[in-house]
């Protein structure tokens, strides 16, 4: 569960052919980065494959079911946004279970869910405080827990770290990856940052303008960047 395929994918908004036609395969299980300049697509590439936008053109196949024709909840992703996204009038708890209240879980199921997901995250201390009672980084746990209870094919970061300091980004980057080495699910995880992506991917995806540049493993990429901007935007020596 968690394999996803995008076959010549497009997008445009009005005149702007943002993505022209875009093929990818992301294994179960792999933990994916899409990097590239501001602009270059990234955050819109994930909202195709969440279903927050329409294709223009191709397929995105989950697990080989055609996603394009699914509505975004059918996907079976979740989506980690930055953790301003929490609402801050509700506590810890309720914030996390939030997307199990909405799919109409019961309250004991709610519990066990919510419960699992603050022990993996170190939150079981924090579930009666609301977001403005906690750190940076326990807000950001927290939005990464209202992910995990829905027990997602895939997540999906959109640069998840880029409000925290660059201390705490540090430690949350650690703490992603162990979540990947131990849930073994399917990450896709964007950043403008060289250095999230050299040191979590198993494979990073280069962009510019819509387009993929070179997709491989970090060394891949480090060892022989197929041109100038892989490999400016890589730090190899090339
Ligand atoms: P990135 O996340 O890599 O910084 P985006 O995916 O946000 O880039 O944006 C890619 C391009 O698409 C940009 O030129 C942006 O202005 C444009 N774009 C994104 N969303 C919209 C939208 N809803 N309407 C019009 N243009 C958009
Ligand atoms: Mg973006």
């Amino acid at each position: 569960m968690g394999r996803i395929v995008l076959e010549q994918v497009a997008k445009r908004f009005g005149d702007a052919e943002v993505i022209p036609a875009l093929d990818l395969e992301i294994e179960d299980g792999e933990f994916a980065v899409f990097v590239g300049p501001s602009g270059c697509g990234k955050s819109t590439l994930l909202r195709l494959i969440a279903g927050l936008e329409d294709v223009s053109g191709g397929r995105i196949l989950i697990d080989d079911a055609d996603a394009t024709q699914m509505a975004p909840a059918r996907r079976g992703l979740a989506m980690v946004f930055q953790s301003y996204a929490l609402y801050p009038h509700m506590t810890v708890r309720k914030n996390i279970a939030f997307p199990l209240r909405m799919a109409g879980l019961d309250k004991a199921e709610i519990e066990r869910r919510v419960q699992s997901a603050a022990a993996a995250l170190n939150l079981t201390d924090y579930l009666d405080r609301r977001p403005g009672q906690l750190s940076g980084g326990q807000r950001q746990r927290v939005a990464i827990g209202r992910a995990i209870v829905r027990e997602p094919a895939a997540f999906l970061f959109d640069e998840p770290l880029s409000n925290l300091d660059a201390a705490l980004r540090v430690g949350m980057r650690l703490e992603i990856s162990e979540l990947h080495k131990r849930l073994r699910t399917t990450m896709i995880y964007v950043t403008h940052d060289q250095v999230e992506a050299m040191t979590m991917a198993d494979k990073i995806v280069v962009l510019q303008a819509g387009r993929i540049e070179q997709a491989g493993s970090p060394l891949e990429l480090y060892r022989a960047p197929r041109n100038r901007f892989v490999a400016g935007f890589i730090g190899s020596p090339r």
